[in-house]
């Protein structure tokens, strides 16, 4: 039993706040944050704007474990044990297509690609040579966070889970007097300015998704050189069509200018469910265009004694917070408990 800030209420905070009350709910759990689920969209924290599907990332093989336990949590969890009518997650079938296939893929390591029989359904649709082109389809999920950030939050008010808005902290310092035995850091891109981290390795990046109404229901997604396009059907009569990413030092692109070059990768990839390259023929239902924490580096899960302060960083998703989410938070839950 132990009393735990989290600071940060965006998906690794929420995701680590569920993993610790169901390992010990006698645990007393206050997430306190700038901003928290319900509120108007802001571009102040990035887990309102994700579209959100999983995709095999990647990365080291710690990475690659919280990747597959957020899968496994997404599908066998979350949706094994309630409507998606609720939680905004469903499973889907997605199929993955790479133009050439990157080291950090695992083709060197002689296996295929590093997630080969390690997701449900694994499937080789079509395949040349050692470093591809490669296409696959595998089970994975797709989160609405629309609807899933306010339900995971009345799950975890319902098991005594306290929620909390504090303006904007400048140091993690600033929340020692709360008398709690371990802070988990999980604050996203602020881990880059807060004082006592100040991690430069955080950077962001700028990226247009466009929602238009039509009938996919699965998932697809292309990995090309420097250019990564998705499709991810939401099952109610929309499709979310991403894939445009760029520093935050220009300007916000206009939204023909995205229009036209989503629907145009649209139709070259899925055909028949985007059966024209012209945005005239498609009906939008809104533009999001978010900031996404990032850190090339990898993520950070780790322990930290600052200050007399007991901290444990979960921070540092590259670029899928949802698709680390509750493999990162099992990982910070075994720091924390290490810590107590
Ligand atoms: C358009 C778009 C599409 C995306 N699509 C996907 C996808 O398909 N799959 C996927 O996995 N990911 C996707 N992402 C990325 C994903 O949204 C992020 O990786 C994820 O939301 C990061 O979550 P987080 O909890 O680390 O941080 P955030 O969601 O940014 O949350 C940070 C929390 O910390 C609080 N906070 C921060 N600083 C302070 C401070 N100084 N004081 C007090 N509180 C503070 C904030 O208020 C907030 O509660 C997408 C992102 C965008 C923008």
């Amino acid at each position: 039993m132990g009393k735990i800030t989290i600071l940060g209420a965006g998906i690794i905070g929420l995701a680590t706040a569920t993993v610790l009350s169901e390992t010990d709910p006698s645990h007393t759990i206050t997430i306190v944050a700038r901003d928290l689920p319900g509120d108007a969209p802001s571009q102040a924290w990035a887990s309102p704007w994700a579209c959100a599907g999983w995709v095999a990332l990647g990365g080291s093989p710690s990475e690659e474990a919280m990747q597959l336990a957020a899968l496994d949590y997404l599908r066998n969890t979350l949706v094994a044990d309630h409507p998606e009518s609720e939680t905004g997650v469903r499973s889907v079938t997605l199929t993955d297509v790479f133009g050439t296939i990157p080291a950090s893929a695992g083709a060197s390591r002689g296996v295929g690609v590093w997630f080969t029989g390690r997701v449900p359904g694994y499937e080789v649709l079509s395949s040349q040579g050692d470093d591809g082109p490669l296409k696959v389809r595998y089970g994975s999920a797709v989160i609405n966070p629309d609807v899933f950030l306010g339900w995971i939050r009345k799950q975890l008010e319902a098991r005594g889970v306290r929620f909390e808005r504090v303006a904007e902290i400048k140091a993690l310092g600033d929340l020692k007097g709360r008398g709690h035995d371990v802070l988990v850091n999980a604050s996203g891109l602020a881990s880059r300015t807060l004082e006592d981290v100040k991690d430069e390795a955080v950077i962001m990046d700028r990226t247009y998704v466009t929602v238009v109404k039509g009938h996919f229901d699965g998932a697809f997604v292309h990995r090309g050189e420097g250019v990564y396009t998705y499709m991810f059907g939401r099952g109610d009569g929309t499709v979310v069509v991403g894939g445009v990413s760029e520093p935050v030092s220009g300007s916000v692109k206009n939204a023909a200018e995205i229009h036209q070059d989503m629907f145009r990768r649209a139709h070259e990839y899925l055909p028949e469910h985007f059966p024209s390259p012209k945005p005239e023929h498609y009906e939008v239902v809104k533009d999001l265009v978010g900031i996404r924490p990032l850190r090339p580096a990898g993520v950070r899960a780790e322990r930290e004694e600052l200050d007399g302060q007991k901290v444990v960083h979960a921070y540092g998703t590259t670029i899928g917070g949802y698709i680390h989410s509750f493999g990162l938070a099992k990982e910070a839950a075994r720091l924390v408990t290490e810590s107590l």
